[in-house]
């Protein structure tokens, strides 16, 4: 599939696609090649003004009508998947570099999984209830729902906030990430095409500072929905508060995972890579700070190195379960900084390390690292790295392994691998966390996302994310 730069020359505005009057520019570029694909036009000021008036009249319209009309939407988008899926993945593959069988089986899919997600939770509903003390509650759309997403899942963080936002009654206006806009600009032909009403669904391209801010400050935006780096997301969320809007935030993690000595050692680690390295360890609730068992603490590092054996490089574009490069070269260049300062403040590099692999000059490839004996307080195990990059940290006993995974200033997801049920219990109660994962069990669709701390406020997915863009109304009659 070719796209002709004319593809991101225009906004998608109160169901017409609308040629964009800003005069800002800037170039995707395909991480594996570090070459431009397309050029993207920025929304202007009067873009984002008209996206969120068409959005304003869709509200005071009660456009997306009933539930049973809102289903039927859904349902209409659905059915136009099907003919977009590759379309979806390769535009993935070829903006952020995720390899192409990523990007069919589990990028694109995620479209699919959320979408279902929703209806389930949306056919199951209940917007109105009367108390046991006989009041009565409706949970109304809270109105013009301000959507800002990010590259590492694209089309999975567009349809998480886009599908919770209309199964709620809210129109909305995306504004995606300025690096991955191909897979968004999919994404609004699929809606195009199941001909939601006028001013129900609207995109807008461009940065941050200027389109994200224009969007996040606007006074007739009731709800903004966020995920992203948690320098931004505390941004928007003190705009928003600062103007009485709602905001729920999505900003990432530095996930712990608790290995405990009575373990299998190698499927821990095995299951411990595979969560953390596909998508080039892009992912917000990678376990990265490995915390183990002092006594399987060598035994550990020697597991790891077998694990990451596994792992190789390749070009996104040919089939295989090779790792890409990352996203765009702030993002490299990030993993190398902290990469270089771990290793400078002596950390012993297990398997990958700094600098471009060997034969790979071009393209943002990363290799994957497993670092150990790193500093309780080292850079590398505070900060985000979003890279294919594990930490090894041995810790005394249980108490000292809850104050170590507690030690950050995200919450978002927590790990442990441990047989003994006394132990997994305490790890679960005392994690401060929004989600704890089991000897490498997974999250199923529907079940609330998010976490804690700098790592967020509120949750997505199935009927919690639907929550997130409604209103609770009390409803109380004379005796
Ligand atoms: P970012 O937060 O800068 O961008 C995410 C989205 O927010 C984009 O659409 C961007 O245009 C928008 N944005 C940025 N600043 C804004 C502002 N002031 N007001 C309104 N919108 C704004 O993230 P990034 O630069 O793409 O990545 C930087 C770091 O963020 C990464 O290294 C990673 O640690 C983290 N990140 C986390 C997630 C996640 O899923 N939690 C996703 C992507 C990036």
């Amino acid at each position: 599939m070719t796209y002709s730069s004319s593809d991101l020359t225009h906004s998608y505005i109160d169901g017409r696609w609308t040629p964009v009057t800003g005069t800002q520019c800037s170039p995707v570029i395909n991480p594996a090649t570090e070459t431009p694909v397309a050029m993207l036009h920025h929304a202007g000021p009067a873009d984002v003004e008209a996206a969120v008036a068409a959005a304003k009249r869709a509200h005071l319209a009660e456009a997306l009508g009933s539930k049973d009309n809102r289903v039927a939407l859904l349902e209409r988008i659905r059915t136009g998947f099907d003919s977009r899926r590759e379309d979806l993945a390769q535009a993935i593959s070829l903006e952020m570099g995720a390899p192409i069988d990523l990007s069919r089986n589990a990028q694109a899919e995620t479209f699919l999984i959320q979408l279902d997600a929703t209806l389930d939770a949306l056919h199951g509903f209940a917007f109105a209830e009367t108390l046991p003390n006989g009041d009565h509650l409706i949970r109304q759309p809270t109105g013009i729902a301000g959507l800002i997403t990010p590259w590492n899942w694209p089309i999975h963080q567009i349809s998480l906030k886009v599908f919770a936002a209309l199964a709620a009654g809210c129109p909305v206006v995306l504004k995606p990430s300025e690096h991955t806009p191909l897979n968004a600009r999919i994404f609004a032909e699929i809606l195009d095409a199941a001909g939601l009403p006028p001013g129900a669904f609207n995109l807008i391209n461009g940065d941050g500072a200027s389109v994200g801010a224009q969007l996040t400050d606007h006074p007739d935006v009731a709800v903004m929905s966020f995920t992203g780096s948690t320098r931004a997301g505390l941004e928007i969320g003190a705009s928003a508060v600062r103007r009485g809007a709602r905001c729920a935030l999505e900003m990432g993690g530095k996930s712990p995972c608790l290995v405990f000595e009575d373990a299998d050692l190698d499927q821990a680690m095995e299951k411990i890579l595979a969560k953390t390295f596909p998508n080039s360890g892009q992912n917000c609730n990678a376990p990265t700070r490995i915390l183990i068992e002092a006594s399987a603490y060598h035994a550990a590092k020697e597991a790891a190195q077998r694990a990451a054996a596994l792992w190789t490089l390749g070009d996104p574009a040919q089939s295989g379960d090779h790792l890409g490069p990352v996203a765009n070269g702030r993002q490299f260049d990030h993993i190398q900084t902290l990469l270089h300062g771990a290793i400078a403040a002596g950390a012993t590099v297990l398997c990958g390390g700094t600098g471009r692999p060997d034969g790979m000059e071009t393209g943002y490839f990363v290799k994957p690292t497993i670092l150990a004996d790193v500093a309780r307080k080292a850079e590398v195990v505070r900060q985000e790295i979003f890279g294919p990059v594990i930490v090894l940290q041995p810790f005394e006993d249980l108490d000292d392994a809850i104050a170590m995974a507690n030690d950050s200033e995200f919450g978002l997801a927590g790990y442990v691998y441990s047989n003994d049920p006394a132990i997994q219990s305490a790890v679960i109660r005392q994690l401060d966390c929004g989600m704890v994962f089991v000897n490498g069990a997974d999250l199923a669709p529907g079940s609330p996302f998010g976490g804690t701390k700098k790592s967020g406020i509120g949750r997505e997915g199935g009927t919690y994310g639907i929550e997130e863009f409604l209103e609770l109304k009390l409803v109380a009659h004379p005796a």
